[in-house]
């Protein structure tokens, strides 16, 4: 009976055991449980590098407290020139930095404030209005300080774009395009400064807004590809370069005529990045030729835009894309007003770049005040192939400019659109023998280009009636 009763108070409490480990088990599953949702929660609404908010909880945020706050600022940050530290240092390098000035945005806000990181270098931090001003003044003076990165101390700076809400009702995204829009201006007048847009300037900026954002969407896209023009010496009748030239792919994927996206590019300042983006797209191919047995004396040629953005020179936007190497392949078609637009900045990148073994080619011969170009050494002067032997006086004027102005700078001449035989013997008589155009190759992708080249190796030569 005894150890009956034992057995059934030890058969409980084993029950009891059970029971409670099974509790316990079920209370650890409920907790791992919670966790889990937490965890993918937060991954839902969290950048993995820097914790900050992602971009659909930014969007949240803004939406709920454009309920609660009467006037509310988004203020759009980005890294200037954050390209250089990814292409000088590394991605990994570029991963710290971006999380370096992440943790100085964080530890500038209170509980009132949102940070969010919309990708790439891209911050926004929500507001009350009446506190942006302040605001955006501390995080530039926090940007004073070097970040340690790895082992290396780096000086950047943030350009800010502010947008506030007015008595018009804005939504999110019309916020940040707007924020965006001013961020925009800032880093076109240089950066490391802060702009600022009210929603009464939202219709005049809607314009612009719709074609910056719709150049920068095609280049982030990967929308831009590269295609080259071939150059070739007519005397030795060999493929000696190309130029590099940015082109546009439609929704369809067809390729756009370039009338049909250059004037909004260049209306929406950004020439510069599609040059940019067709230069680093160009990269494989232009080591390709450079490795090969035509590397010498090839040349690949960029052209710089007709104007140049503030402080474009000093910052070398598209220079620092060429990295340290030598330079010995390349030629830049610069045109005379984005030379002038700042003079002493132009000259030092240009001659650095010769120092280099660039070559400096002047594009609009009729324009250039050649007064101004004194401290520039030109290597080349383009021409039009198109008014050659015609007999429109300003067509004439420009063929006696560019012979006139490439003696002067002891430069020589080349050719683009060149169309009849005709016209690329008259320039062979002008000893230009540097020429491109319809008669002898239409622009071609970088894998057709490469055909070309090994069709060139195996003949060494080059029939302009049959290409
Ligand atoms: P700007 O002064 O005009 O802002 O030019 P920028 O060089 O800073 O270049 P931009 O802001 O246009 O581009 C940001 C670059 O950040 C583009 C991309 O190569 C890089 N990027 C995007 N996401 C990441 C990332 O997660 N890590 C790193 N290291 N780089 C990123
Ligand atoms: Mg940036």
């Amino acid at each position: 009976m005894l150890w009956l009763s034992v057995a059934a108070t030890s058969g409980l409490a084993v029950g009891l055991v059970a029971h409670r480990h099974r509790l316990s088990s079920a209370i650890s599953e409920q907790q791992q449980l919670r966790d889990d949702l937490r965890h993918w929660e937060h991954r839902a609404t969290h950048d993995p590098l820097t914790g900050l908010l992602n971009r659909a909880a930014l969007l949240a945020c803004i939406e709920q407290r454009l309920v609660s706050t009467p006037r509310l600022a988004v203020m759009f940050c980005d890294i200037d020139r954050f390209k250089a530290v990814n292409d000088g240092f590394g991605h990994d390098a570029g991963d710290l930095l971006i999380g370096e000035v992440a943790r100085r945005l964080e530890n500038l806000t209170d509980g009132t404030m949102a940070v969010a990181r919309l990708g790439g270098d891209e911050f926004v931090v929500v507001l009350d209005a009446d506190r942006a001003e302040i605001f955006s003044r501390a995080i530039l003076g926090a940007m004073r300080s070097p970040c340690v990165v790895g082992d290396r101390m780096l000086r950047v700076s943030l350009s800010v774009g502010i947008a506030t809400t007015t008595s018009t009702s804005s939504s999110p995204t019309e916020l940040i395009a707007l924020a965006d829009s001013a961020l925009r201006e800032a880093k076109r007048l240089g950066g490391d400064r802060i702009e600022t847009v009210t929603g009464d300037q939202h219709l005049q900026r809607d314009e612009s807004i719709r074609r910056e954002t719709m150049v920068r969407r095609a280049i982030a896209d990967s929308r831009t590809v590269p295609y080259f023009q071939p150059e070739f010496d007519v005397e030795t009748r060999r493929l000696i370069g190309a130029e590099v030239l940015a082109r546009w792919l439609a929704d369809d994927g067809s390729l756009m005529r370039a009338a049909e996206y250059l004037e909004s590019v260049v209306d929406a300042h950004s020439y510069e990045r599609l040059t940019e983006s067709a230069v680093r797209g160009a990269t494989p191919l232009i080591d390709v030729v450079l490795s090969s047995p035509f590397a010498d004396g090839f040349r690949f040629r960029v052209n710089l835009p007709q104007h140049c953005a503030p402080r474009a020179w000093r910052d070398d936007r598209i220079v620092t894309l060429f990295g340290p190497s030598s330079l010995d392949w390349l030629t830049i078609d610069v045109c005379t007003t984005a030379v002038t637009d700042d003079l002493d900045a132009a000259t030092e990148s240009l001659n650095a770049l010769r120092m280099r073994g660039a070559r400096v080619c002047l594009a609009d011969v009729l324009t250039a005040d050649l007064r101004a170009l004194d401290s520039i050494a030109i290597d080349e002067v383009r021409i039009d192939g198109r008014v050659i032997g015609s007999e429109r006086p300003s067509d004439r004027l420009q063929v006696d400019t560019a012979r006139r102005v490439s003696e002067q700078f002891n430069a020589t001449l080349s050719a683009v659109c060149v169309e009849t035989s005709e016209q690329s013997q008259h320039l062979l008589g002008l000893g230009c023998t540097r020429q491109q155009g319809r008669l002898f190759h239409h622009e071609v992708t970088a894998l057709e280009f490469e055909r070309l080249l090994l069709a060139g190796t195996s003949n060494h030569s080059f029939d302009p009636q049959l290409a």
